[in-house]
């Protein structure tokens, strides 16, 4: 563990501490006040059920909620993913790189608008504080203490400059408040400055974003590793498969891949 890795983690809960203190906790989601535990993710028990439907429900292997149906608030799943053996159909016909994906929820209503959101310059607040569900949510999970690394997606210099922070390096800080797992965000780099991936079609997304990583000083720490990469949004998962590949080639066992949020429908 480096420097850095216990610092972060540090000036995180600091800083944190300071908001609090001029700002009382509101829900990220509806704004309500909020009486939880300070270092408890800033969303209110009304919203959160509304967001994160159960793990039962989602495809182990790429996160996409199943078929369910609406029951009040809650998602009543109508296949149980211990029914679809080898993960959802659309699973049994790719080969991901990686083994498994968890995500919060779906890229859909509030959520959406939040993780819309977090990638804004000035909100790599809210970004953290996703990170944090999101590490709870893989807490749930019976796997997460089988891997010992979270490596975030890089983006670009370029859009880091605009943005001011790379929301899957936040996304990371927040889960290593929850999980003991040290963040190596030198591990994959953005190569060049990639098109937006909503313009291109499924194949040519492929190859661009394959062609937009590669590995960085740091790539060395994920050999004989099982890392968990760490993205915002999981679409087609071209990117989240791109990446698992890098880790494998720098010699990482096993790759997951865990994100905010899941778009698409079954
Ligand atoms: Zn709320
Ligand atoms: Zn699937």
């Amino acid at each position: 563990m480096r420097v850095g890795e216990i610092w972060q983690p540090l000036r995180d809960a600091a800083f944190e501490g300071l908001v609090d203190l001029f700002f009382p906790p509101h829900c990220l989601l509806c704004q309500d006040p909020l009486d939880v535990p300070l270092q408890r993710p800033l969303y209110c028990a009304t919203c959160l059920p509304r967001v994160v439907p159960g793990l039962e429900g989602c495809c182990f292997r790429c996160g996409i909620k199943l078929p369910y149906r609406i029951d009040g608030d809650r998602h009543v799943p109508l296949v149980h993913r211990s029914q679809t053996g080898q993960g959802c159909p659309d699973c049994r016909r790719r080969k991901w790189a990686f083994d498994r994906t968890v995500a919060v929820g779906s890229y859909e209503g509030l959520w959406r608008e939040h993780v819309y959101r977090l990638k804004r310059p000035y909100h790599s607040a809210d970004a953290f504080q996703a990170g944090k569900l999101l590490g709870e949510r893989l807490l749930q999970t019976e796997w997460w203490s089988d891997y010992q690394l979270l490596v975030p997606l890089p983006i670009h210099w370029r859009r880091h400059f605009v943005r001011g922070f790379n929301q899957a390096e936040r996304i990371a800080a927040g889960i290593a408040t929850v999980l003991p797992l040290p963040v190596v965000a030198q591990a994959l780099q953005a190569r060049r400055y990639t098109r937006k991936q909503g313009t291109l079609a499924a194949t040519a997304r492929q190859a661009n974003v394959q062609q937009a990583l590669r590995h960085g000083p740091a790539a060395a720490r994920l050999q004989g590793q099982n890392v968990i990469v760490v993205d915002d949004v999981f679409t087609t998962g071209s990117t989240a498969n791109a990446a698992a590949k890098w880790c494998r080639q720098a010699g990482a066992r096993r790759v997951a891949v865990a994100v905010v949020a899941r778009a698409g429908r079954f």
